[in-house]
């Protein structure tokens, strides 16, 4: 590989190159530096980029470690970068929003520690929607992302900077949230791998809230190889998160039979995810279905009816959460500096957040009137039913049926920026193949499979019963090797 090359390299591939002194980690993390500096003015992935000089001296660190045969972890110097909800200690959290625009975190969250045991190097923090609430990364307060496909074109969200960052090769890997979809709608906006674990597989501690009873941390990555590798870093019990399953279920392998291929598998074509899809769309799961035949699995359509009401039942149970979550930032305990005269509770707690943008004025709103005393028996009572109703259709097809669920990722193609932001509930309706994962707590990955006439992305998802993440990755990896091969992102 030569230098101008060497940058994409997948994680795979970087591990190999370093250790094996093909490159060192300070020539490939001095390279993805200056590339960073010269992508970030058409992609504005990154909204803080850490110190380049404290981030060589690391690299050379591990130089001398592997150079003298030390252990330097399965990351070995990898730049990886994390989206902007996750807590680095003494770097900017701003969540994309202006509420905690100078806030500087006092603590790393488990995931950050982990990469850095490992070896990796975050190089930035991931642009965002604001708290995580969206999809085209447009209700950051710092601007939007680009897509590097078609920079007038949305990334996808609300992980849109993490994505547009690992397709435009200024980190090799990174970390997204996923509550709805954020990790895997802009994987798929920006032909990427994007891993939703099994809920409980990775810790949240440190990554901040939104709606916890939904969100995991997942990999972003170039191969669905490499989004396991991370995965196998970040995953595991952790004493600060209780949600987190024990070690035992939460093996760390993940690698380990990832080629193993797929045959014999039972793979169902979810019918409510792909009949009303964009037909660039549902042709390009119609052809994964067949190389997933191919490869020896079967396929047949199945019908779940609840992923229907799965939608609103999202928006209400998150929107109830978040509402609970963000009612902290009242700029007493978290904020910025406001100065008032005289104080008086109510309008001063107004005031305060009238530095929140839109959406999550939005969410507020509707998440302390869904959860009302007055109201909360029609709506947040009612999405937690559909919620268990619709975990035991999918527990059902995965008891008796399939070991994998397959759809688009996203029903339609990416869209221009400006297109859909005015337009709250088009938008809701944009995650309708995503949602049902996180609702059911299931694993699921979007795998970048085509690109349309116009040279846009087009990822398949697929999901798998809880804890089967192994299988979930090695379906995902079969359907790697035996799509078309695609073109290369545009330079
Ligand atoms: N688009 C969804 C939302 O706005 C998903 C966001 C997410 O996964 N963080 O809630």
């Amino acid at each position: 590989m030569n230098h101008s090359s060497i940058i994409r390299a997948s994680a795979l591939e970087y591990v190999r190159g370093v250790t094996s002194g093909e490159f060192t980690a300070e020539e490939f993390l001095s390279e993805t530096l200056s590339h960073i500096e010269e992508a970030e003015a058409r992609y504005n992935a990154y909204l803080h980029v850490e110190d380049g000089q404290k981030l060589l001296a690391r690299a050379r660190e591990i130089d001398r470690g592997i150079k003298s045969g030390q252990k330097v972890g399965l990351l070995a110097g990898m730049p990886v970068s994390i989206k902007d909800n996750i807590c680095m200690r003494g770097s900017r959290t701003t969540c994309g929003s202006r509420m905690l625009e100078g806030f500087v975190a006092p603590y790393d969250a488990t995931a950050v520690s982990r990469l850095h045991a490992e070896g990796g190097i975050i190089v930035a923090k991931a642009n965002m929607d604001e708290f995580a609430m969206g999809l085209t990364t447009e209700f950051s307060a710092y601007g939007p992302s680009r897509n590097p496909w078609n920079t007038g074109y949305v990334p996808g969200g609300s992980s849109g900077g993490s994505a547009a960052a690992t397709a435009a090769f200024e980190c090799v890997a990174s970390l997204g949230s996923d509550t709805g979809g954020s990790v895997r709608n802009p994987a798929s906006f920006c032909s990427v791998v994007g891993y939703k674990p099994t809920y409980g597989l990775v810790s949240r501690h440190g990554l901040v809230s939104y709606a916890n009873s939904i969100e995991q941390i997942g990999p972003i990555a170039r191969t669905v190889s490499d989004a396991a590798l991370v995965l196998g870093v970040i995953a595991g019990r952790d004493e600060h998160d209780d949600t987190t399953a024990d070690a035992a279920a939460a093996d760390c392998g993940y690698l380990e039979g990832i080629e193993g291929g797929i045959e014999g598998m039972r793979v169902g074509i979810v019918d409510e995810m792909t009949e009303g899809a964009d037909p660039e769309v549902a042709r390009a799961v119609e052809r994964a279905s067949k190389d997933l035949e191919a490869a020896g699995a079967s396929c047949e359509r199945i019908s779940l009816d609840m992923v229907g009401y799965s939608v609103p039942s999202y928006y209400t149970i998150t929107a109830a959460e978040a509402a609970s979550n963000l009612a902290r930032y009242d700029n007493l305990r978290y904020g910025y500096d406001l100065s008032v005269d005289g104080y008086e509770f109510n309008s001063y707690v107004a005031e305060a957040r009238g530095r929140f943008g839109p959406e999550v004025t939005r969410r507020m709103i509707l998440g302390g009137y869904v959860s009302s005393a007055g109201h909360a028996g029609r709506y947040y009572l009612k999405a937690l039913k559909v919620r268990a109703k619709l975990t035991r259709e999918v527990a059902d097809a995965f008891a008796s049926s399939y070991d994998i669920l397959m759809a688009p990722t996203v029903p339609i193609l990416p869209f221009r920026i400006g297109e859909k932001s005015d337009d709250p509930v088009s938008l809701f309706m944009v995650d309708l193949n995503t949602v049902t994962a996180n609702l059911t707590r299931r694993p699921a990955v979007s795998v970048p499979y085509a690109v349309s006439a116009g040279g846009l992305p087009i990822g398949v998802q697929m999901m798998a019963d809880s804890m089967q993440d192994k299988t979930l990755l090695r379906a995902a990896r079969a359907l790697e090797k035996r799509r078309a091969p695609l073109p290369e992102v545009p330079d």
